[in-house]
């Protein structure tokens, strides 16, 4: 079931971390129309952080008891998070239109606080973005037709996506790098192995696995953030963060960022205080249109 479809949302907000959550709470402040797209457990830097000292006016708490005061503070404002994983963002002149799982959103504004990933892509991987590898399977996976594709799944959705693209592929082998959480078809070849490095000519030919080498046609590699330059196509990128102004605009006109995904330092205020900026940045594009 698809989240409430307004004609068109005046902000979209991607990522319910610490800036996501605060980009949508001074936003709805502001009475703006918003979305926000994430995890309605909100984030699992919240969750895995044992001691916080730093989030003022909240000394020596745990990340699950602040995420608990984040979660009660939206339940108050009446924001409500739409469970559901953008895959791509596109630009069109005076809006965005927003992929979110297999549904199609649109917004005015889009302010991007999807946190950054930490685990190293591997060797290979950005040589043949574009050429056999990619991060969206559920959008590439009709070029993989009768083909053989091979999924790197890092969270639950890799597996919903697996499933989806079984029924297209020839032949489908699935890596769960965190263990298997759902259910996978029973077409699907699980590999339990360590990807080393993705092997190709022009195109991808398979992936070199610590215990032997599977061939492909494509590989997907799906972990909880994909990179924003492949979210957002012409986001201006430096040194694997989104580059911003003071006022978190990006280059791309009505598009902010926040949070992490902007650059160190990686902390929890510094992203809020972002989101914030973010959305009043957003409110004020808004209203000069
Ligand atoms: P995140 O918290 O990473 O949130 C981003 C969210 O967006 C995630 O839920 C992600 O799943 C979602 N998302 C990404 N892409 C998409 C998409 N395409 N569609 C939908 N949703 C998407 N900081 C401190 O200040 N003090 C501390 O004590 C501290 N301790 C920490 C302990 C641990 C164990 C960890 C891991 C981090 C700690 N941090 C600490 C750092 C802090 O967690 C981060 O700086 C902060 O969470 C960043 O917030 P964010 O909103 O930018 O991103």
């Amino acid at each position: 079931m698809r989240c409430p479809l307004e004609k068109r949302y005046d902000i979209a907000i991607i990522g319910t971390g610490p800036a996501g959550i605060s980009a949508a709470i001074n936003a709805r402040i502001r009475n703006k129309s918003i979305i926000i797209f994430g995890s309605k457990s909100l984030t699992d830097k919240l969750t895995k952080a044992p001691r916080i000292d730093n989030y003022l006016g909240f000394y020596n708490v745990s990340g699950s008891k602040l995420k608990e005061n984040f979660q009660k503070h939206i339940d108050s404002m009446g924001i409500q998070i739409c469970e559901e994983k953008v895959k791509a963002v596109y630009a069109l002149g005076d809006y965005f239109s927003i992929l979110a799982n297999d549904n199609m959103y649109e917004a005015s504004t889009v302010i991007l606080s999807t946190g950054i990933e930490f685990t190293k892509s591997l060797k290979g991987e950005l040589e043949y973005l574009g050429r056999g590898v990619g991060y969206c399977a559920t959008c590439d996976a009709p070029l993989y037709k009768g083909k053989k594709v091979i999924i790197v799944g890092y969270n639950e959705e890799a597996e919903e996506e697996a499933n989806f693209v079984s029924e297209i592929a020839q032949q489908l082998y699935y890596l769960p790098m965190k263990g298997l959480r759902g259910k996978l078809r029973g077409n699907i070849e699980v590999i339990e192995d360590i990807p080393l490095e993705i092997m190709g000519g022009d195109k991808v030919k398979s992936l070199k696995l610590k215990n032997r080498e599977v061939e492909a046609d494509g590989i997907f590699i799906l972990k909880d953030s994909m990179p924003p330059s492949q979210l957002v196509p012409g986001l201006e990128i430096v040194e694997g963060h989104i580059l911003v102004s003071k006022a978190m605009a990006t280059n791309i006109e009505g598009c902010f960022a926040a949070g992490d995904c902007t650059g160190r330092p990686y902390q929890y205020m510094k992203a809020a205080g972002e989101g914030q900026v973010a959305a009043l940045s957003a409110v004020s594009y808004l209203d000069k249109k």
